[in-house]
């Protein structure tokens, strides 16, 4: 299991009146500490530069959640919900969270995590349909449950509880933890990919290809609703090669019982000027995935790959995986 050990920890004093947050202090009682009034507004992050992105990432941010809000979705979820962290350790270039966080994307503990789940919980309970909750869309669970444990917590007593479901993506392999839980099937688990050239290129810190594909096999030995994400599609040079034998490797690799119940998301990249200039400084020497000829802008300082692009990716992937995943379903290719 892999281990972080920050370099410091900025901490909100109340995290002290919660079960996690004084296991979380004493968990690195040795590790520099510096007492903040509110997680979302630290003056000293803000002050730093570009270049300091990475080292940012070595400290842990921990404090109380206060905005709860579900926000409706239509993909594989009913509602995207605010969970127990937001930013990431990990470094992608693309992370969507830097569009929401910009340089500050480092990984933000929330220590209230009875509050979150039991909201879900009633809301699951209230509702005549089966609803399904996207709690990963502000950070990487299985990351984070390397230093918290939540995600084993949460899926214990959500587990427990009548109606709903559970999803979130990831990029990494740690699921050992997770695979004796009673999920009852209430959890789906969508592991992220990328061709290994992009995932060294681009994805900086996350898990490589064969143990993420190895631990989605694992997944579906215990019984978890599993699905794989292609995503983000980046169309580097020789893109079609490269995800062309992505989907053999997958096909060759998943086993008898992930094959039977995968589903495909697949996600073209998006990206922003303020991704190009925080890699310019902080990864000056990694390839260049802003391609001004392949994308057009999409709103305020954001682009995404223009329709003649996608629209040629979209056919690649569907004859791709109709070939080599006939009986599959693809959520949807956006
Ligand atoms: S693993 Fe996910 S959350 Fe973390 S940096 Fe990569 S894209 Fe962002």
């Amino acid at each position: 299991m892999y281990i972080f050990r920050p370099q410091a920890i900025y901490f909100e004093k109340n995290i002290e009146n919660y079960t996690l947050g004084k296991e979380l202090l004493a968990k690195y009682k040795d590790i520099p500490k510096i007492e903040i009034e509110n997680h979302n507004n630290i003056e000293e992050m803000r002050n730093k530069s570009n270049k300091e992105f990475l080292n940012m990432k070595r400290n842990l941010i921990i404090g109380v959640r206060k905005t709860h809000k579900f926000v409706e979705n239509h993909k594989v979820s009913d509602y995207l919900v605010p969970y127990t962290s937001s930013g990431c350790i990990a470094s992608c270039m693309y992370c969507y969270l830097v569009c929401n966080y910009n340089k500050c994307a480092y990984m933000r503990l929330f220590v209230n995590r009875e509050e979150m789940l039991n909201k879900i919980i009633k809301t699951a309970q209230e509702s005549e349909k089966s609803l399904t909750f996207e709690i990963g869309s502000n950070s990487d669970l299985i990351l984070e449950n390397t230093i918290t444990n939540n995600l084993v917590w949460t899926i214990e007593n959500f587990g427990k509880t009548n109606g709903g479901k559970l999803t979130f993506p990831t990029k990494f392999a740690y699921v050992n933890d997770l695979l004796s839980l009673k999920h009852n099937r209430k959890i789906i688990i969508r592991m992220s990919v990328n061709p290994e050239y992009i995932i060294n290129n681009v994805e900086f810190g996350t898990s490589k290809l064969k143990d993420r594909i190895d631990a989605i096999n694992k997944l579906a030995d215990a019984d978890y609703e599993i699905g794989i994400l292609i995503a983000p599609v980046i169309f580097v040079e020789n893109w079609e090669n490269l995800y062309n034998d992505l989907i053999i490797y997958l096909f060759d690799n998943l086993n008898k019982k992930a094959k039977e119940k995968i589903f495909f998301e697949i996600i073209f990249m998006t990206y922003s000027y303020v991704h190009n200039a925080i890699n310019k400084e902080a990864f000056p020497n990694s390839i260049n995935i802003y391609d001004k000829d392949k994308m057009t802008v999409r709103g305020r300082g954001k682009y995404m790959y223009k329709s003649d692009y996608k629209k040629y990716g979209e056919e690649f992937f569907k004859e791709k995986l109709k070939k080599f995943f006939p009986n599959n379903k693809i959520w949807y290719i956006v």
